[in-house]
């Protein structure tokens, strides 16, 4: 499998008052060819601004200041404008909770899907029409032929979601970035959209980066999973070594916060831990989840934690799974 998506030490700053405040700190993943990764954590643990800085369509505060963003083996950081504008929607869709922001109210669908398919595959007239037809098919919207000339206020919330699914597919990206694409829809709906997400990706073969904090809906797409907390990455997993026995005691919790047999349920949200996600525009010394953890002892507090391998599938960041420090610690067990 070939790496799609390869990010190395990516360094978001927000310029806010009084302190800037850094919401991507040092992130490093990769995701290979028709695979799915699930970014999970807390609201405000930098997930939407890692997906921002990849499209690099931070808001004005944003400043992307370090690492880089590797699209098919070329750094995203280094291009010109004008280029990234190509890389977004053609090589890189994007599909966000509120279709809204980008949907077009005042052009209609075929309007919309259309400039999509002249800006990218220079494709106008009967041809391009034929092709809006084929994907607002592919994603499910019924009588095609005839709702591409409607607007999206004549969408219910279901179908205006497939509609930014089909603008989002239209250019063929390789990359796929969902950044919380169903939490706004009913559990049936949720459910179709879903499974239109996976088809899609086994027909095409796209990456996905999935943004949730529904731990059902990652459970259900995720190939691999990365838990944000912080600005960082704290652990990453396959999906069913992360379900199976989630490593780091910021995981454990978010799974444990769930009753057992639901965990996999839709609409379990990880925002059911005490205490909450520390201002970014401190100085961190020692491990950011020291203030919420069980576990901590004073090294916590002292020393930020490196990565440990538990196994070729399973990556934590905290001390106690750090050999180096062994004598002091009293080793989990790494079952939730
Ligand atoms: Fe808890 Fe220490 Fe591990 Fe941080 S390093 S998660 S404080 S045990
Ligand atoms: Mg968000």
């Amino acid at each position: 499998m070939s790496s799609v998506l390869q990010i190395k030490n990516l360094e978001t700053v927000l310029h806010t008052e009084p302190r800037p405040v850094w919401a991507v700190d040092g992130l490093t993943l990769q995701i290979m060819k028709g695979e799915t990764f699930a970014l999970l954590g807390e609201s405000g643990c930098g997930k939407s601004i890692t997906a921002l800085s990849i499209m690099r369509l931070l808001p004005e505060a944003g400043e992307i200041v370090g690492g880089s963003v590797c699209l098919g083996g070329e750094d995203l950081l280094l291009l010109p404008e004008a280029a990234m504008r190509n890389v977004r929607g053609k090589r890189i869709g994007m599909i966000f909770q509120e279709p809204m922001l980008s949907l077009n109210p005042v052009m209609t669908v075929a309007q919309q899907i259309g400039e999509v398919l002249q800006r990218h595959f220079d494709l106008r007239g009967p041809a391009a029409e034929k092709r809006i037809v084929e994907i607002l098919d592919q994603v499910g919207i019924p009588d095609a032929a005839r709702r591409m000339n409607e607007y999206p206020f004549q969408f219910s919330g279901g179908m205006k979601q497939r509609m930014m699914i089909a603008m989002a597919l239209a250019g063929e990206p390789e990359l796929l970035i969902a950044d919380e694409p169903t939490t706004a829809l009913d559990v049936t709906i949720q459910a179709q959209v879903l499974e239109l997400m996976r088809s899609l990706q086994q027909q095409k073969g796209m990456a996905i980066l999935l943004i949730t904090h529904d731990l059902g809906v990652a459970s259900e797409m995720a190939h691999r999973v990365g838990v944000m907390y912080a600005g960082e990455i704290v652990e990453t997993a396959s999906r069913e070594a992360f379900f199976r026995g989630p490593a780091h005691p910021y995981s454990r919790k978010l799974l444990a916060a769930l009753p057992g047999r639901d965990r996999r349920k839709q609409g379990h949200r990880l925002d059911a831990i005490r205490g909450n996600v520390p201002s970014l525009s401190r100085e961190f010394v020692g491990c950011r989840f020291a203030d919420r953890c069980d576990q901590a002892w004073e090294l916590c507090h002292q020393v930020a934690p490196g990565w440990t391998a538990l196994t070729g599938e399973q990556q934590v960041r905290c001390h106690l799974f750090n050999q180096n420090f062994g004598s002091k610690i009293v080793k989990p067990a790494v079952s939730a």
